[in-house]
C-alpha cells in the first residue's frame, strides 16, 4: 500500500533491537484519514471471503480494527491482556510473548463473543515473531470458529513471524512488509 509505506518512510523512527517507531500515525497519535484507507485495503482483499467479526488485542489493535470494521460492518471483539489468573466468567485463553516488552502475558476472550459459528478476520499493527498471531489462532482454533485470515499493516519480514503464520495455512496480507531495516534505512520488499 504506497500510502502507507510513505507515511512509514517519512515519520518511522528505527530504534534498537529491530523495533519500528510509528507513534506519529499509528501507535500514538492515529491518523484516521490513513486508517480509512487502510481499511478500504483490507476490505477490497479479503472481497469475497464471508467474514461476521474482526478480533484484534488490546490496545494497539484496536482503533485500526474499530475504522477497519466500519468498511466490513462487523463488530470487533479485542483480546484482553490479562495479567491475574483469578478471573471471572467462562473465556478463551492463551499465552503470548510480548516482543516490544519481552515479557509473557495472558490474552482472553469471552465464550460469549466467539464460537463455532464465527468466521473470523485478525487485524494488528505489526507482525513480528508472530506470538500475537499465534496467541489469537490458538484462541480461535478453541472456540471453533473459522480463521478467514489475518490483516497485518506492518510486517517485519525479516522476522519469522510471516513464514510462521503462513506455514499453517493461515491467510495473511500486510500493507507493508519490511524486509530490512538496518542502519535506520528501512527497505520494503
Ligand atoms: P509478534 O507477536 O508478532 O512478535 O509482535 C507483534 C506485536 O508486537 C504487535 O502487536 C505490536 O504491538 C508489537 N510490535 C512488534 N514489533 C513492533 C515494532 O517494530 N514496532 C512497534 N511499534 N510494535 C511492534
Amino acid at each position: 500500500m504506497e500510502l502507507l509505506k510513505q507515511k512509514i518512510l517519512k515519520d518511522g523512527v528505527v530504534k534498537d533491537g529491530n523495533v519500528l517507531k510509528v507513534d506519529s500515525f499509528l501507535n500514538h497519535q492515529m491518523d484516521i484519514n490513513l486508517f480509512k484507507e487502510i481499511g478500504k485495503e483490507f476490505k477490497r482483499r479479503f472481497e469475497g471471503e464471508e467474514i461476521n467479526k474482526i478480533l484484534t488485542v488490546e490496545a494497539s489493535g484496536i482503533g485500526i480494527a474499530c475504522i477497519v470494521a466500519q468498511y466490513f460492518d462487523v463488530p470487533v471483539v479485542f483480546a484482553k491482556k490479562n495479567s491475574t489468573k483469578n478471573i471471572a466468567g467462562d473465556v478463551y485463553r492463551a499465552s503470548v510473548q510480548s516482543f516490544t516488552h519481552g515479557r509473557v502475558y495472558d490474552v482472553i476472550v469471552s465464550k460469549e463473543y466467539l464460537n463455532e459459528n464465527d468466521k473470523v478476520l485478525v487485524i494488528d499493527d505489526f507482525l513480528a515473531n508472530g506470538c500475537a498471531l499465534m496467541g489469537l489462532s490458538e484462541i480461535i482454533e478453541e472456540s471453533g470458529a473459522k480463521f478467514v485470515g489475518a490483516g497485518i499493516v506492518i510486517e517485519k519480514g525479516f522476522q519469522r513471524g510471516g513464514d510462521l503464520i503462513r506455514s499453517k495455512g493461515i491467510r495473511v496480507e500486510s500493507l507493508a512488509i519490511i524486509d530490512n531495516m538496518s542502519n535506520g534505512v528501512i527497505k520494503f520488499r
